[in-house]
């Protein structure tokens, strides 16, 4: 009752290795600098549960080469917890994007790989590593089950209304042209969490996937009603060197001024802008955090800037769901800024939204692991942080499927 769970990146790898039993992960790691300079500086890291991290260096041309080390080592008989492949029920696959074809996870077959091509154009940056690592598993573990979960899927229950964008409609017809939503699986996992905890019928909950990149859903009876990202990852929120949303003519003005390529816009707006464009050092919210507290003015325009950002989205989403039950916070931020909490938090208990500051900033100082309540004792609505588990969500799925 094994599941290996892949996330392929261009040029990575990350991999999990659960017990479905106790959902324990056995093993894991990951794979950097694949294929770079012909994959000659790739390495490895890697950790079996208990035991000291290792690193190995390794050339890794393709993502080809860097599976069949990680099998290697999961079974090797020195590093490895496995002593063959056949301990493996299935592999889980993390795939960007599913379209409009998937609403939830499928064993991925001849028919399901041509549908995944289909969607390179909305992914292309993603699409084709997720799908060679789909590819190099058939070809390395043949028989063996692949899953693919979709970062897309939880997202397809949003109405037409919240997800078409007032282009022109031949442009939703032709290039697929809408708003998709991302980080599926963590929104999903979070809200399926605050659900049950909040043990009620009909629930009503916002939940703030705070990382790197960043973004917010709303989730009314267990389903997703409207979230902050759009046709890419590149809407909604501020986010680590994202811009999130701001007036499409800006970027027609400033491609003009600077005389800048379609290519050159995409990087401005996916990798120079958000926390790096503004705090400008970099898109380390840590760095930001501690600048905050010695009072650098660039810090505080940037903490104040992601935080009103936030808030933004909850008021948002409480019109869209017609009141709000919780507000979750998870993803790297999310789960251990009590700052950004306080600020985004801050003034919304007017909406039944009423944060205890001290509970609050104790999580900080006495993180434990699980979920907790941070809102006051009578507060309409519960504010939790709830640790997110995308892995988890992608090895029940593919258990579901094909391991059971
Ligand atoms: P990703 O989106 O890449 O999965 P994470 O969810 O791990 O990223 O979040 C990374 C972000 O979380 C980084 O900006 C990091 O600085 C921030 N972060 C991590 N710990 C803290 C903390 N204690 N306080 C503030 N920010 C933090």
């Amino acid at each position: 009752m094994k599941v290996l769970v892949l996330n392929a990146g261009s040029s990575s790898l990350k991999y999990q290795l659960f017990n479905m039993l106790t959902e324990q992960v056995i093993a894991k790691g990951m794979c950097e600098r694949i294929g770079v300079n012909g994959g000659a500086e790739a390495y490895m890291g890697y950790s079996a549960a208990g035991r000291d991290k290792i690193e190995i260096q390794h050339e890794m041309p393709s993502h080809k080469e860097a599976i069949e080390l990680m099998i290697a080592t999961l079974t090797d008989k020195l590093n490895g917890v496995i002593a063959s492949l056949d301990e493996i029920d299935a592999v889980g696959h993390r795939v960007l994007h599913g379209g409009e074809t998937f609403k939830s996870s499928v064993i991925v077959n001849d028919e399901i790989m041509a549908k995944l091509e289909e969607n390179v154009p909305l992914g292309p940056l993603h699409m084709p590593p997720n799908i060679m690592g789909i590819k190099a598993c058939q070809e390395i573990m043949p028989g063996k089950k692949n899953v693919a979960v979709f970062d897309t899927a939880f997202h397809q229950t949003m109405p037409d209304y919240a997800y078409m964008y007032p282009l022109p409609y031949q442009d939703y017809k032709e290039l697929r042209v809408r708003k998709y939503g991302f980080h599926g699986t963590s929104h999903r996992f979070v809200s399926e969490v605050a659900v049950k905890l909040l043990g009620k019928e009909n629930s009503k909950v916002v939940v703030c996937h705070l990382g790197n990149g960043s973004s917010v859903s709303a989730v009314k009876d267990g389903k997703c009603i409207d979230t902050s990202m759009g046709l890419t990852p590149l809407e909604g929120l501020m986010m680590g060197t994202r811009c999130g949303n701001i007036d499409p003519a800006a970027v027609l003005y400033v491609m003009e001024k600077r005389n800048m390529s379609v290519k050159e816009m995409d990087s401005y707006m996916n990798k120079q802008s958000g926390i790096l464009g503004i705090y400008e050092k970099n898109s380390d919210f840590r760095n930001v955090r501690d600048d905050y507290a010695k009072g650098d003015e660039r810090a505080v325009l940037t903490l104040n800037m992601v935080c009103y950002k936030i808030k933004q989205y909850i008021g948002n989403y409480a019109a869209s769901l017609g009141g709000i039950d919780a507000v979750c916070f998870t993803g790297g931020i999310g789960e251990n800024s009590a700052l950004v909490r306080e600020k985004v938090c801050a003034d919304l208990a007017f909406m039944g939204v009423d944060l205890d500051f001290d509970k609050n900033s104790r999580l900080e100082r006495e993180r434990t692991a699980g979920n907790v309540d941070i809102s006051k004792d009578g507060s309409k609505a519960k504010i939790l942080v709830i640790p997110t588990n995308e892995e988890l969500v992608i090895a029940r799925d593919t258990f579901d499927l094909a391991g059971k």
